[in-house]
């Protein structure tokens, strides 16, 4: 694309985006999949806010697919909550993508030691997250997230589409005006199914190695790479 052609789209994502600042969820991801009609794709972590977004896709357009990374390290409940999502919307199992690392935990053991999630888990990430996402999202022209202005101070900006310079296609936001509460409230009212670790003091999940519950009061975040500066794991850096 050239540099006029790549700040025409900017531009056009940017208005595109603002038109949307008093619209619904269920408004901005109708948009974005009627005009990326097979090249959209789904994140999932199955946490509360992405299951909010299975449920809304589903009655939108159920064909949709939806992918997860699976860093060999997640919680059997959040492996149960998959299969729970997956019974309950009917994905069949082209629909929804297993996402991993081109190394085994214990490849990965041999190359960089062991536990490194403990020593450097920028690395770590990169190797089970931030690799096999640039992998699956070559196929795309956009993905959906489920990522919230309040959940963390580097997120305060997202847009409802803006443009992913690290992963080079559309990004659409459709929760990012949604408070904790709002989620919550939609989970509820539609009986989506959640992971059950949210009802333990575990707003946000990972890996088991990285994520923690957090005290009555902390920031929703608070639990994940509790003895690291580090707050994000690399996919929704800006
Ligand atoms: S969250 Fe922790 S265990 Fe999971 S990939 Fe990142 S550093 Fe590794």
């Amino acid at each position: 694309m050239t540099m006029n052609g790549r700040s025409e789209l900017l531009a056009e994502l940017k208005s595109w985006s603002e038109t949307f600042e008093s619209k619904q969820p269920q408004d901005v991801l109708a948009a974005a999949l009627e005009r990326y009609g097979g090249k959209i794709v789904l994140a999932c972590s199955f946490g509360a806010e992405d299951v909010v977004l299975v449920d809304m896709v589903h009655r939108i357009n159920p064909s949709v697919p939806l992918f997860y990374l699976d860093t060999d390290f997640l919680f059997p409940e959040t492996y149960a909550t998959r299969d729970r999502v997956i019974e309950r919307y009917r994905l069949n199992p082209g629909q929804v993508i297993h996402v991993k690392s081109l190394l085994t935990p214990q490849q990965q053991a041999e190359s960089y030691g062991d536990a490194l999630w403990a020593k450097n888990p920028d690395q770590c990430c990169q190797l089970r997250k931030v690799e096999p996402l640039t992998r699956v999202l070559k196929g795309y022209h956009a993905w959906i997230t489920g990522i919230r202005r309040d959940q963390a101070p580097s997120r305060a900006n997202a847009g409802l589409v803006e443009w992913d310079q690290k992963f080079e296609l559309v990004k659409i936001n459709p929760l990012a005006r949604w408070t904790w509460a709002d989620v919550w409230t939609y989970i509820k009212v539609y009986e989506v199914p959640y992971n059950p670790l949210h009802d333990q003091s575990y707003p946000s999940i990972g890996c088991t190695y990285c994520t923690a519950p957090v005290a009555p009061g902390d920031d929703l975040r608070a639990g994940r790479w509790k003895t690291f500066a580090k707050t994000e794991c690399g996919l929704h850096k800006p």
